[in-house]
Order: structure tokens, then C-alpha cells, then sequence
């Protein structure tokens, strides 16, 4: 042995390897922690739980609602639905959904999803405003990448992530770090960002104005990735949100909800809503509270009475028309139809999907015939991608 390989094999040979250990030892990853839904440990329960949302289930070819000649009788995009999230409750712990509430792969899947909207009498595409809660991201992101891939003309995914692990008190949103983070995972997926509840939580979060820091923060982001922003807006923030519409030119946003009135009793007065709309060509506004201005999307409602809301047209679209055509007709190109639904059980039953549109194309014909058509769904299509 040459001297020069000795002294490699006694003195270099050892320093390299024990170099080498350190390097592996600085670049060695905790030990993963069981319960972390993000960690492959628990792969298989987390993918169970994914397999669960999708498991596959007939679809009855149901023959189409027949319309009253003197409706609408066009296409349709819903242009507020809410997907059902994943259960983000620790593996191994019993599945259960909370009363009259959808939980995705518990008493709810995608294809069942699906098949409500192809039967529901719309056009069997919806603005959908996908879950993501960041202590279950990366299932809760695969459940959106095969929805939209297994239904690419059903889903205009929207990215909806609150932060608050399902505490009551967290921001309706993650910071723009986070979402960074999520909409890295499978680049291009989303559309949309939303929607994003800005009111104050009775005993819970505060409101978070659209000119507050954090979401000062995520314009940049929404810009980067092409996202349309949905806000459903706090009472008061209206000089806050056209700070933000005006600065923003370049990005479309969608709004609801009518937390824009100052008074709790009085019936609609827009006139908050028309001057935003009128002064900011990138808003749209969605209106889900038709049926005679009564707010029928909640859980003590139930399907029964739902349906029997409708028994009488007229004395709904008597007040529909009152409160609403003007006002759509005014903005022809910023108002868009939509049902909000999704979160209770029975607002994904097919008759109740036909029941609000049968009487959404009932309204519709009340409008000025060149502002339909927008209403109903070219003012959506507006906002999807040209590609
Ligand atoms: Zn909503």
C-alpha cells in the first residue's frame, strides 16, 4: 500500500464518513407524528378517506323537468355552490356527520354530487368553493384535483381556505404564505379564491376588512395565480372593499350577501350594492336570495317545507321582481345566478336542485330578454378562463 493510500484509508477515508453522517444527520426529517393527516404514516385511513368520497354510484338518467313554455329556457351555471369537506377528525376516531350537514365519503360523494347537478334542470356546472383546511391540506387537495379531473365540466374550482382547524375564533382565511404553500401543490388547479367570509362571528372571529394586512398580503398571490376573489362582505366594509376594487383593477372579484344594509328589519335597499357596482367594472355580485325574499337555505327549513314554498309562484315573483329586476337590469353584465348551496344535506336532493331552478327560470323570463341570458350564465362564463 503506497503511503498516500494509507494515509486516505487512516485519515481522509474516516473524516469523509463521519462528515457525510452529519450531513445525513442535519438533513434527517423529525420523526413523523401519526396523527399529522399530511404525513404518509397515515396514508392508507387518509386515503380511505379520499377512496370514500369517491366511491362510484349509479346516476339515474331521469328525464328533463319539463318548463312552463313561458320560462327561461336557456343554460344555466350555478355560480355558488359549497363542496362538503373531508372529516378532518383524528384516524381511527368514529365518522359522523352533524344533523342535516354534508360530510364528504360519510353521507355524501362526488358522484352523487354530481348527479344532482346533472339533473337539477341548470347546466350542470357550478362555481364550486372547495374546503381546504390547513391541518388536512394534501387529502383535502387531492379531493379537488380528482373532482375536477373526474368532472372537468361540473367544478370551476375555488379554493376556500379558513384558518381555523374548525375553531370558531380562527381568520376566515389562511395568510398568503399558506395559500401559497396549497396552490403550489397542483399548479393551475383553481380558478378562483373564496369564498371568504369577512363578517364578524357572533362569539367568535372578529371581521376581517378587505384592506386588512392580511389580505393586503393575498391580492399579490390571487394576481399570480390568475384567481377571481369571492368575498362574502362584513356589515360596513363597503368604502374598505372599493379601496381594494379600485386598487386592483386587473382582478375580478365576486361578492354576496347583503351585510352591506345597515338595518336588520328593513327589506332590501341596493342602493349601497349599485353605486359599488356601478363605480368598479371587475365586481360581479351573486344573488342567491331569490324566492320571494325569503331565506330559505336553512337547516330547520328541511326539504318538506321547501318544496312547499313553491306551491305558489306568483306571490314570489311578485316580490322577486320587485326587489330584484331593476336592479339585475341596471347592471346587465356585473349580476350573477346562484343557489348557495351544498352545506345542508337536502339542499343536494335533486327535486329541491329542481325546485329552485324551475323557479329561477320562472324569474328569469321576467327580465328584460337581453339581460337573461347574462344573468342566467354569461356573466359567469365572463369570469372562466379563456383556455
Ligand atoms: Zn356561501
Amino acid at each position: 500500500m503506497s503511503p498516500a493510500r494509507k494515509v486516505f484509508l487512516l485519515v481522509a477515508l474516516p473524516l469523509t464518513l463521519i462528515f457525510a453522517g452529519v450531513i445525513v444527520a442535519l438533513l434527517r426529517q423529525p420523526t413523523p407524528d401519526p396523527k399529522d393527516p399530511n404525513i404518509n404514516s397515515s396514508a392508507d385511513s387518509w386515503e380511505k378517506r379520499v377512496a370514500n368520497a369517491f366511491k362510484p354510484s349509479e346516476c339515474p338518467l331521469l328525464p328533463k323537468p319539463k318548463l312552463d313554455a313561458s320560462y327561461y329556457q336557456g343554460p344555466l351555471i350555478d355560480a355558488h355552490f359549497h363542496p362538503p369537506s373531508l372529516p378532518d377528525s383524528a384516524l381511527g376516531s368514529e365518522l359522523e356527520a352533524p344533523d342535516d350537514q354534508t360530510l364528504l365519503g360519510v353521507n355524501i360523494t362526488y358522484d352523487e354530487i354530481a348527479c344532482t347537478f346533472r339533473n337539477d334542470g341548470t347546466s350542470g356546472k357550478v362555481f364550486a368553493f372547495f374546503p381546504v383546511y390547513p391541518n388536512i391540506y394534501k387529502p383535502a387537495l387531492e379531493v379537488v384535483k380528482r373532482a375536477v379531473d373526474q368532472y372537468p365540466d361540473v367544478f370551476v374550482p375555488f379554493i376556500m381556505p379558513p384558518d381555523n382547524d374548525g375553531s370558531p375564533t380562527g381568520y376566515p382565511t389562511v395568510n398568503s404564505d399558506t395559500l401559497q404553500k396549497m396552490l403550489k401543490v397542483y399548479p393551475n388547479l383553481f380558478k378562483g379564491y373564496g369564498e371568504i367570509g369577512l363578517y364578524e362571528r357572533q362569539g367568535g372571529a372578529k371581521e376581517l376588512p378587505p384592506d386588512s394586512a392580511r389580505l393586503l398580503e393575498i391580492y399579490p398571490v390571487a394576481r399570480e395565480h390568475n384567481l377571481v376573489v369571492m368575498f362574502h362582505l362584513g356589515e360596513g366594509q363597503a368604502a374598505s372593499y372599493e379601496k381594494i376594487l379600485q386598487a386592483n383593477r386587473d382582478i375580478k372579484f365576486i361578492w354576496h350577501g347583503d351585510q352591506l344594509i345597515n338595518c336588520t328589519e328593513c327589506t332590501q335597499d341596493l342602493t349601497v350594492i349599485d353605486g359599488i357596482l356601478s363605480r368598479n367594472p371587475n365586481v360581479y355580485y351573486g344573488i342567491d336570495e331569490l324566492y320571494g325574499d325569503v331565506f330559505l337555505m336553512q337547516a330547520e327549513v328541511g326539504k318538506k317545507k321547501f318544496l312547499e314554498h313553491f306551491k305558489d309562484y306568483d306571490p314570489l315573483l311578485k316580490k322577486d321582481v320587485e326587489t330584484w329586476k331593476s336592479f339585475i337590469e341596471r347592471h346587465p353584465d356585473q349580476v350573477l345566478w346562484d343557489t348557495d348551496r351544498g352545506v345542508l344535506t337536502w339542499s343536494m336532493d335533486i327535486e329541491v336542485g329542481r325546485a329552485l331552478t324551475n323557479y329561477s327560470r320562472a324569474f328569469i323570463a321576467e327580465l328584460d330578454p337581453d339581460v337573461q341570458e347574462k344573468f342566467a350564465y354569461k356573466n359567469a362564463e365572463k369570469l372562466l378562463p379563456s383556455n
